[in-house]
């Protein structure tokens, strides 16, 4: 029997109160408390008691994953702070460095908040809370679900958790998003993202997905639910108040001849260990629902070979299906989460080949990008020039897809703009088109692009030679 558990936010101010927390050195809780006026912090009482060990701070992976650190603000950023700390001053003050600091986070990854936005044909106006990057997947980023049971300190959200954004993303729930499916008959697949849609109410979820058993979403097969709460809140699924509700909504749509993908967010094995965590994964898929997981890859989390090889392999033992690894954004703390390319791509292979084939569903290291998904699927040498062999997954035009092309071989790179075309060529070669299609869009809806300044952002500096 798992017995029920409240839940409880932990963030700045209870810094001095939980009893865990007095393990934290004291310099590093000052630091936390440094950083964490700047970038958002949020635990909970699930990982503060079940899943950090407290006797391996400050290494302790799902510690690193939710107490902001030191390293994640410049050695001068960390110093404003510290100072205005160390003198008390006024809040008005700690806010304005703060927000200061944060303008120079880059807290807009390239083309997140504009770029994919689609617009209904009957008002010209765009679709609130819906990506539409893809053909045939749209996102949905339900206003309701735009925060998560705790905050990942890489996460490329986090302009959103401290109030800076003013959340363009989120839908007006006023069933746009269902009016554009209907006219997409192209669409197959909705994915809820967010932040977690799971922190919604059973009654919001209802709201979002009951739709779908109607004929008039028949084209709509494949609904999946971006979440971190399998890792996060497994309770959710447990013994909260609506877990059976939330496992009967799920059963419904399966029912209904829906597959429904949980893409669970793990970054850990950990995440996979508790007897919580364990059970939620088993009720979830007795639900008719598919677990698939996904992760990026971060230093000090799990930048390691063995942690990816025994998380797939207790990933595939639970019937979990390994989808994703992904190469962390350029946002927020990268100085302290970023991973080399080739890194990256090394620890994605030391693991991939210490697996079965049940595992080597997973597919990787993958960077979400202007154009698409780019994987890196190999470092080759051709005709005497060390290359990154590179791929899409997934891609603006379906056409692009699972071509192989080449980017030379630099060891600094750890995103797509770093990257330049191998073999003296002076563009990849979906430049212009991709320059076409943001540009054709932006014709086509001026109110929500602004592709010129997307494309210099991160495309033209990603291919130009
Ligand atoms: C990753 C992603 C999807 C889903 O792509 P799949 O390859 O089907 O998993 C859809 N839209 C956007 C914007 C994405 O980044
Ligand atoms: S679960 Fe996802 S959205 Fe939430 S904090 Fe972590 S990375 Fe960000």
């Amino acid at each position: 029997m798992i017995e029920k558990k409240q839940m409880r936010f932990y963030g700045i101010r209870d810094l001095s109160k939980i009893p865990q927390f007095k393990k934290i050195p004291k310099d590093d809780l000052f630091a936390t408390k440094v950083v964490s006026h700047v970038l958002p912090f949020r635990t909970n009482n699930y990982l503060v008691e079940e899943l950090i060990d407290w006797d391996n701070i400050p290494n302790d992976p799902i510690y690193q994953l939710t107490f902001p650190q030191k390293g994640m603000l410049e050695e001068n950023q960390f110093n404003r702070m510290a100072e205005l700390i160390h003198r008390k001053a006024p809040r008005e003050e700690l806010n304005k460095t703060a927000n200061k600091i944060r303008f120079e986070l880059n807290p807009h990854p390239a083309g997140q908040m504009t770029a994919n936005v689609p617009v209904l044909e009957e008002d010209d106006e765009p679709v609130r809370g819906v990506q539409h990057k893809y053909r045939e997947t749209a996102l949905v980023f339900p206003s309701a679900g735009q925060t998560c049971h705790a905050y990942c300190t890489f996460c490329f959200r986090w302009a959103q958790f401290v109030g800076m954004t003013d959340l363009k993303f989120a839908t007006d729930e006023s069933n746009r998003f269902q009016k554009y499916l209907k006219q997409h008959k192209e669409i197959s697949n909705v994915l809820f993202t967010g932040g977690d849609p799971m922190v919604m109410t059973l009654k919001k979820l209802e709201v979002f997905l009951t739709p779908f058993l109607k004929p008039e979403f028949e084209h709509i097969r494949n609904i999946r639910i971006g979440t971190k709460s399998v890792a996060y809140w497994p309770y959710k699924f447990v013994t909260d108040d609506e877990a059976d509700g939330v496992l009967k909504l799920f059963e419904k749509l399966v029912k209904a001849g829906k597959h429904v993908a949980i893409m669970g967010h793990y970054n850990h094995w950990v995440e996979l260990t508790t007897p919580v965590a364990r059970e939620a994964v088993k009720r979830i898929q007795n639900t008719g629902a598919v677990i698939r997981s996904q992760s990026p890859i971060v230093k000090h989390v799990n930048d390691d070979p063995a942690i990816w090889k025994r998380m797939w392999k207790d990933q595939v033992s639970q019937g979990i299906i390994p989808y994703y690894m992904f190469v962390e954004r350029d946002t927020g703390a990268k100085n302290y989460f970023e991973i080399p390319l080739y890194q990256a791509y090394k620890i994605f292979r030391d693991a991939f080949k210490n697996v079965s084939g049940l595992g080597r569903t997973v597919r990787g290291p993958s960077m979400s990008a202007l154009p698409g998904k780019v994987s890196i699927e190999g470092i080759s040498e051709i005709n005497g020039e060390k290359v990154f062999v590179l791929t899409f997954l997934q891609a603006r035009n379906p056409e692009w897809v699972k071509r192989p092309f080449f980017a030379k071989y630099n060891e600094d790179a750890t995103w797509l703009n770093h990257l330049k075309p191998a073999f003296g060529k002076k563009k990849f070669f979906y430049k212009d088109e991709l320059k076409k299609i943001l540009e054709e869009r932006a014709a086509k809806d001026k109110h929500v692009f602004n592709a010129k300044e997307e494309l210099e952002d991160e495309h033209l500096a990603a291919g130009a030679a």
